[in-house]
């Protein structure tokens, strides 16, 4: 069985990611080891737990692939997961000043100053209704992100100033120097602190992203919602994440599905299953009757002789499949009505029937 984070954590599955970050201090706070009462395995569990929700691309797999996730995680079916057994991996930044000196503790060493990194993966939720999730949907999202800098077009320098290869580093961003240990002499590669590790030097900075050539900006997108999604499905969107700083590539965006429920319908997989109700009649006799499927009503023929709690099978009505092809099933279940109360005339008739 696979470990259920959201547990772990006690969010729920619709979670956003402020209230991820948040659930996972408070756990840390409660389990840290150093802390009276501290707990060491729960805290790496949490932290385990965070690793993956915290990442909307690790969370959609892990949503996605639910308990089977260690299996094929073993399989070396996913890239990225990191080695959760392998000790601590918390990432400083995400338990904020909580305990002061965490990253200490863990050994963080270092900062980020100098690396140009691609844009981070962005998640969000949109909501769409049972009917949008049958029929598949064109949807506009509005969301708030890190774009490219319009101003300097992401390359960070002041339009018509200049932009130089460093002189120190020769636009390695490394700067190589030799130290004397007792061991003797080595070469140690250090970034290059007169361009911060980028290689480059500006004139000036742009104005507009501070030379960052990022910029946040509430954007606008149209995405196509195909047939068949299910309630927490995720859709990745390539390159709709954030910019990467100073030009470097966008990350993706992970759009999760939740899909408002249907009364009518009980959806399980591409299946669905709803409940009819026949009179007495209808069930002894036989006789034709509308059932609504997703696509609108349609014919069940009730065979004479129908018992309560059959279950008919209404092939290719139900959602279509999002993987692989055509469709699925609609069950229906049929509930035959014995009628409360009869006339005396009603029951003479049944008793002479022999019923
Ligand atoms: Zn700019
Ligand atoms: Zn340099």
């Amino acid at each position: 069985m696979g470990k259920d984070y959201y547990k772990i954590l006690g969010v729920d599955k619709s979670a956003g990611a402020d209230d991820i970050k948040k659930a996972f201090r408070k756990k840390a706070h409660e389990f840290h080891p150093d802390k009276a009462g501290g707990d060491e395995a729960k805290f790496k569990e949490a932290n385990e737990a965070y690793q993956v929700l915290s990442d909307p691309k690790k969370r959609a797999q892990y949503d996605q692939y639910g308990s089977t996730f260690e299996h094929a995680q073993s399989r070396g079916g996913f890239s990225g997961f990191g080695d959760f057994s392998n000790g601590f991996n918390v990432d400083a930044e995400d338990l904020g000043d909580i305990f002061g000196g965490i990253g200490d503790i863990f050994g963080f060493g270092g900062g980020r100053q100098g690396r140009q990194r691609g844009g981070n993966d962005i998640q969000t939720v949109l909501t769409i209704d049972f009917a949008e999730a049958v029929t598949g949907a064109d949807k506009e999202i509005s969301l708030r992100k890190k774009v490219k800098c319009s101003h300097c077009h992401g390359n960070a320098a002041e339009p018509g100033t200049k932009i130089e290869t460093c002189k120190v580093c020769s636009g390695s961003g490394r700067v190589t120097r030799v130290q004397r240990t007792i061991l003797g002499n080595m070469q140690v590669q250090t970034a290059c602190t007169a361009c911060g590790g980028e290689g480059k030097t500006y004139a000036q900075k742009c104005r507009r992203c501070s030379g960052t050539g990022v910029v946040f900006e509430t954007v606008n997108l149209r995405v196509r919602i195909p047939a068949g999604i299910d309630d927490g499905e995720s859709i990745r969107l390539s390159g709709e994440g954030e910019a990467g700083e100073k030009g470097a590539g966008a990350g993706d965006l992970y759009l999760r599905i939740r899909v408002r429920p249907d009364k009518r319908f009980e959806r399980a997989d591409s299946d669905i299953r709803s409940g009819a109700t026949v009179s007495f009649t209808q069930a002894a006799l036989g006789d034709k009757i509308d059932v609504e499927t997703v696509e609108g009503p349609v014919e069940l023929k009730i065979p004479a002789g129908t018992q309560s709690g059959t279950v008919f099978k209404l092939r290719g009505k139900g959602m279509t499949r999002l993987r692989g092809s055509g469709k699925g099933d609609h069950y229906v279940e049929v509930t035959v009505d014995i009628p409360k109360s009869l006339t005396k005339k009603q029951k003479e008739l049944l008793k002479e029937m022999g019923l």
